[in-house]
């Protein structure tokens, strides 16, 4: 999937639902399927990139790869060791190789900055006074399986793998622009693998080697960046893609306007969970889930695509807000 370089992480088949309702008795009576049946390879120097709406699973695929939650079926391998069941003690050794970073990217990623500050700044910022900051720090420390003594080791000398949850999301246009240099070349410099999870697409397009798109918690197109972005398979990256402003005439992409909101992750619709938006949506579509299929090195789920590519560009109207690209997570 990602060429000759070896994983860094292999993520196989992974599921993960929580309780959505239970009766009088505490029993769980719905769950949400957060992530269905996940697959993908990150190599080292290499950035996946993972884009969706909000409500795709993106996130919650983050934390499982982080083992931040645990997957209810499937594997993760990180660099070529299975961490699904890792105990205590074997979790202290992967996450030396795994660093996640959230939204607040200054504070995370400058190269010259000990882990001990990066992890205090936000306690700073918000007032905790120097003695507390210490102590909550060195408990941190301990909760993510990691010795006191590495408060003062650069981020970088523990990590292989970065997984990035929407890191520029919340800075203006030239502060992410800023952001996301000093991340490939943190990238580059240092050979780390990165999972990039953004809900920009120009962004993801930007930063990535490869994108993969969700939607209601299943992968439905990965591949090559540039082919993902310019040339989209699957009926929802073209949505998604449509609802880009290009500036370049010739660029210019029908603007598609999705059906409806996204259903409900407790109760997805059968067949193609992608069915009720569609605008190419078959009768199969309605009764027989399509399978992610590889086509010229780019893997997509839709039965458009069981006897050949294409897509014609197509322009649904309907009363539903338009999809946006500035998507919540
Ligand atoms: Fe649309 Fe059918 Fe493809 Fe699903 S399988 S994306 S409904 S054409």
């Amino acid at each position: 999937m990602s060429g000759a370089r070896p994983p860094i992480l292999r993520v196989e088949d992974v599921s993960k639902s929580f309780p959505a309702s239970r009766d009088l008795l505490g029993r769980v009576t719905a769950r949400l399927q957060a992530v269905v049946g996940a697959s993908f390879e990150v190599a080292a120097g290499e950035t996946l990139g993972l884009v969706g709406e909000s409500g795709s699973g993106k996130s919650t695929l983050g934390r499982l790869v982080m083992r931040l939650i645990d997957a209810d079926r499937g594997r993760i391998i990180l660099d070529g060791a299975d961490i699904t069941d890792a105990d205590r003690h074997e979790l202290r050794a992967a996450r030396r190789k795994m660093q996640i970073v959230f939204q607040d990217p200054q504070s995370s990623l400058d190269p010259n900055w000990i882990v001990g500050d990066i992890i205090a700044e936000p306690l700073r910022a918000n007032g905790v006074v120097k003695s507390e900051r210490h102590e909550i720090v060195a408990r941190l420390l301990e909760e993510v399986g990691l010795e006191p003594a590495h408060r003062s080791r650069y981020a970088y000398e523990f990590s292989e793998l970065v997984v990035c949850d929407e890191p520029v999301s919340a800075l203006d246009v030239s502060t992410q622009a800023q952001v996301l240099t000093l991340l490939e070349q943190l990238r580059d410099r240092l050979g780390l693998a990165y999972l990039f999870i953004a809900h920009d697409l120009a962004v993801v397009h930007h930063i990535s080697h490869r994108i993969a798109v969700m939607y209601l918690g299943q992968i439905v197109e990965i591949g090559p960046a540039d082919e993902v972005y310019h040339r989209p398979r699957h009926p929802y990256t073209e949505a998604l893609l449509s609802a880009i402003p290009n500036a370049d005439p010739a660029a210019r992409r029908n603007r598609i306007i999705l059906r409806g909101e996204m259903p409900s992750p407790v109760d997805p619709p059968p067949g193609c969970r992608f069915q009720t938006r569609c605008a190419y949506a078959m009768d199969v579509c309605r009764t027989d889930e399509p399978a992610l299929s590889s086509q010229d090195g780019i893997d997509v789920a839709c039965h458009l695509h069981d006897q050949g590519p294409t897509l014609s560009g197509a322009t649904v109207v309907d009363l539903a807000p338009p999809i946006s690209t500035d998507l919540d997570r």
